[in-house]
């Protein structure tokens, strides 16, 4: 059965007089999942007018307020959290154990965020010229929220949790592949209490260029791709703020003295949990050439072992690409790595047979002799493919890895802490990881990335800067 999403102008569910689109399943392309209308540039504005109207009484609400309604609105996505992993299986295609890990893990990040309306702490200062100098953090005024599909409602609650705690407004603006998903955690907070104007959603395509475009939108909280990163920080000039979480080009280091059975699991991991479709997801494997053959055959073994289908099918292991563009963008990618000399040691084409018939299905993709610098071992491609590529030593692995212009996330496998602390110090990357895949996060602390992976100015997650983004500092002079 199809849902019919609507825009939330001031939380309000409203219809919209712009036509509507469909998402449909990932792994049943004929079942129409959810319709969201491709808000036009008045919805926009009228979600924009209800956050910036509600702004001030929203700052002058006290901690406890505001930390009340986060704490309501994780309980009530926490009793939820089966029935929405059901639906975001269906809308975005993920496995359900994978669906039901993140509707579980998003309450936990609202119970986090609500804690840090009590932590909005200045400092003093001492002073020559006056009794007393202080600062204050006050809400920067309405945030934009734009958000990809991969973790419909983690990445939002992210941003979404902190804004609020920090008394700005929030327009929320889903993936069009997951309006759904979008829909649950804003009623969330409505339910919850959050009064009207606090949170407004609209949907579509281009919603999300509308929004960016609206000067009194002070502050644009982006995840998404590198190529719609730098639209959007082009677009916000001097006295907006913007936060952008974009792609990556991971790399696995593997290094001579690894232990390989765990290290071809961190590989396979990084590579291939989600499908392939996690920002963090490793697309280089940068192997010692002393045991490239030896890793090869353990990961190509594990590779077979995923069962493709449907996420809500028992035994699933992998799911579904998000689209047909995604599919497409896997074939391109691997007959061009392949055209500029890579081999194909496991997968490599759509799967299509029985139960895959309906769906956007691709094997986990594993690919040798993949040439540095070359598309595959450069671009992100965001999907179960990744390329061998033979290093020597330490010295060219970190090279190697650092020879991309993306600094998300990395690991390393090594018996040597020397080797692993180096490695930690070097690599140009967000997030390093020693014997762990280059996927996951720790809800408690700092995400994000370097080089044109992110802006770095601000982190996710929590960690001592987590607020940064949603505050603005300022300084008083109190004199007698
Ligand atoms: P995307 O950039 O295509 O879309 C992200 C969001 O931006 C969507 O809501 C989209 O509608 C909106 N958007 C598109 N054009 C816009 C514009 N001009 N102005 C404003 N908004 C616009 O990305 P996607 O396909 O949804 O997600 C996959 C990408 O996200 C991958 O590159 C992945 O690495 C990245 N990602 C990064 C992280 C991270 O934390 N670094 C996490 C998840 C995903």
């Amino acid at each position: 059965m199809s849902v019919e999403v609507l825009n939330r102008i001031g939380g309000v569910p409203t219809k919209s007089s712009s036509p509507v689109f469909e998402r449909r399943n990932p792994a049943r392309w004929s079942e129409v999942v959810s319709t969201a209308p491709e808000s036009s540039v008045d919805d926009v504005r009228a979600a924009v007018d209800a956050a910036a109207d509600a702004l001030a009484k929203w700052r002058a609400t006290t901690p406890t307020q505001r930390a009340d309604i986060l704490t309501k609105a994780s309980r009530i996505l926490a009793a939820r959290a089966e029935e929405t992993a059901a639906e975001m299986v269906r809308e975005e295609g993920k496995p359900f154990a994978d669906a039901l890990n993140e509707a579980s893990r998003t309450p936990k990040n609202l119970e986090l965020y609500a804690g840090e309306a009590y932590r909005l702490t200045g400092a003093t200062f001492p002073s020559d010229d006056t009794p007393l100098v202080y600062s204050v953090l006050d809400p920067v005024g309405v945030v934009a929220v734009i958000t990809p599909w991969n973790f419909p409602l983690n990445m939002a609650s992210r941003k979404i949790g902190p804004a609020l705690a920090a008394g700005n407004t929030v327009v929320f603006k889903p993936s069009p592949m997951t309006p759904l998903m979008g829909e649950r955690l804003a009623s969330a907070f409505v339910e919850a209490g959050v009064p009207d104007g606090v949170i407004s959603v609209v949907h579509g395509f281009a919603a999300g260029a509308h929004l960016v475009a609206d000067d009194r939108v002070a502050a644009v909280t982006f995840t998404g791709s590198t190529a719609t990163g730098r639209k959007i920080h082009s677009a916000v000039g001097l006295g907006r703020r913007v936060q952008l979480e974009l792609g990556g080009k991971n790399p696995v280091v593997v290094l001579a003295d690894a232990d390989l059975d765990a290290a071809a699991q961190v590989v396979a991991r990084s590579s291939f949990s989600l499908t392939g479709q996690a920002c963090t997801g490793a697309g280089r494997i940068l192997v010692d050439a002393s045991i490239h053959d030896e890793l090869l055959a353990r990961v190509v073994k594990l590779a077979e072992n995923y069962v493709l289908g449907p996420g809500d099918a028992a035994g699933v292991t992998m799911g579904p690409l998000v689209d047909d563009n995604a599919l497409a963008a896997m074939d391109a990618a691997v007959s061009m790595a392949v055209g500029a000399g890579a081999k194909v040691a496991c997968g490599g084409s759509r799967r299509s047979e029985g139960a895959l018939a309906d769906g956007w299905f691709f094997p986990p993709t594993v690919l040798t002799d993949v040439v540095p610098g070359s598309a595959l071992s450069c671009n992100e491609v965001f999907g179960p493919v990744v390329g061998f590529e033979r290093v020597n030593g330490i010295d060219e692995a970190i090279a190697s890895a650092n020879n991309v212009e993306f600094g998300l996330s990395a690991a390393v496998c090594t018996r040597n802490l020397a080797a692993a602390q180096r490695c930690a110090a070097e690599i140009q990357a967000g997030m390093v990881r020693i014997n762990r895949p280059t996927v996951g996060a720790a809800f408690n602390a700092p995400f994000g990335g370097i080089k044109q992976s992110g802006t770095a100015t601000h982190k996710e997650q929590l960690g001592p800067t987590v607020m940064d983004f949603y505050t603005v500092m300022r300084t008083v002079w109190l004199g007698n």
